[in-house]
């Protein structure tokens, strides 16, 4: 099985990820930089190309040695603005490389046209094309073997060259020798400039990983989180707040209320006849019904009211910053939400009606029992007086 460390394995002599997904990767996310610099080199061997040229004139005069230089300069000049325009659109000719390698290549037939021609620098021109074969691997973006290739066609060019020229074995030896140091040095620097880049690449690819897993982990123990959350304070089947959150929220609200001298109000709620519901369709109507009645308060009620789960169906109202005048008027429009509800349940539909006891909370009352013990009473009593009502304490 492959190891993540097996994907970025590079390869010794082409300094390249030996897994092609990666070596697609590391092209794809590096081929604007590339391209920016391929493109500045371009320019740069451009105007070298030209700039040199100048030369020729004063040597050749106006002649046919001077007009095939001349034309080969600017044929290969036409072909490095050809790349240089071509690169704006296609970013990726610089990671693949295979179209400056066919550049390089045609500009050292120039310079084993110039040696035949120029005599009058033979040696120079030598020169030059060591610094050349060391410039296309320092200086032109390409990949290493593709530069190597195009080193080995100049040195091997240069050598037929001089053989052509009437040198002998020695000679050839000699130059062979001293064409392959800038080779053998641009070689090593190129593939450990390429292998450089890589690890980088493979690192920040790793630490990306890394980081996305990390944060992936953070969203999940959130949600975690906020789920515990949810099922610590609140009732599993209707979603309302279980006791130890209303209880809470009430002691939070009653003293808010005491110190801003605000009044609080308590409702306990009862659904009428619910027995009945649980009987005539089952249990499972039953809870539907008890969702709806959550579902119905919590839309009307205001947000910072707070809603609980009492019992089975019995339910505790705290309205905060009400006295118990507003609290019977905001409970009686509750009651008539929920008689002109109905419920769709698949044999027809239900109408539920609650009974509501209210009571005011009284500045010395600090315990929410004996407070839901006189919702409870009044309760009771609207139970007696026919169910469906408001009764305050
Ligand atoms: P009343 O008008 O006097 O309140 O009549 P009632 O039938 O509603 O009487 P009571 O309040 O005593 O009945 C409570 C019934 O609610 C008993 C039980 O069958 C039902 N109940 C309690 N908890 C649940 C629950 O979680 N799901 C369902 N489906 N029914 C429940
Ligand atoms: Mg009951
Ligand atoms: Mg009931």
């Amino acid at each position: 099985m492959e190891t993540r460390n097996d994907i970025y394995h590079l390869s010794a002599w082409r300094g390249e990820f030996t897994h092609p997904e990666i070596e697609r990767g590391y092209r794809q996310h590096n081929q604007l930089t590339f391209a920016r610099h391929l493109r500045r080199c371009l320019v740069v061997w451009l105007v070298l190309l030209l700039l040199f040229g100048l030369l020729d004139y004063p040597a050749l005069g106006v002649s046919t040695e001077f007009a095939i230089v001349a034309g080969l300069r600017l044929a290969t000049a036409v072909l490095l603005l050809a790349l240089f325009f071509q690169l704006k659109s296609k970013p990726e000719l610089a990671t693949e490389g295979y179209a400056v390698t066919a550049i390089e290549v045609f500009g050292f037939v120039l310079f084993f046209f110039l040696y035949f021609i120029r005599h009058d620098i033979v040696s120079w021109i030598i020169g030059v094309v060591a610094m050349l074969i060391i410039s296309l691997y320092v200086f032109v973006s390409n990949r290493v073997y593709l530069s190597t290739l195009a080193a080995c066609f100049g040195i091997a060019g240069m050598l037929y060259s001089v053989w052509l020229n009437g040198f002998g074995a020695p000679e050839l030896i000699g130059l062979l020798f001293m064409l392959s140091l800038p080779t053998v040095v641009g070689f090593f620097t190129a593939l450990r400039l390429q292998t450089v880049q890589r690890q980088q690449y493979a690192l920040f690819k790793q630490v990306s990983s890394i980081n996305r897993n990390l944060q992936n982990e953070i969203k999940q123990r959130e949600a975690l989180e906020a789920e515990l959350k949810r099922q610590a304070t609140t009732d599993p089947l209707t979603g309302l707040l279980n006791r130890r959150q209303y209880e809470m929220l009430f002691n939070r609200e009653r003293e808010r209320c005491t110190r801003q001298e605000k009044h609080i109000s308590l409702c306990v709620a009862d659904l009428d006849y619910f027995k009945r519901i649980n009987d005539t369709y089952g249990h499972d109507v039953g809870d539907l019904a008890l969702r709806h009645v959550a579902d119905l308060f919590n839309r009307t009620l205001r947000q910072s009211d707070v809603l609980g789960r009492y019992g089975g169906e019995e339910f505790v109202l705290i309205l905060p910053d009400t006295d118990l005048d507003q609290a019977a008027d905001v409970v009686n429009r509750l009651r008539e939400a929920l008689q002109a509800s109905t419920l769709k349940i698949p044999s027809g539909e239900i109408r539920l009606t609650a009974t509501f006891g209210l009571a005011q909370v009284a500045g010395a009352e600090k315990n929410i029992d004996s407070v839901i013990k006189r919702a409870d009473r009044a309760l009771y009593d609207g139970k007696a007086a026919g169910r469906n009502r408001v009764m305050t304490a």
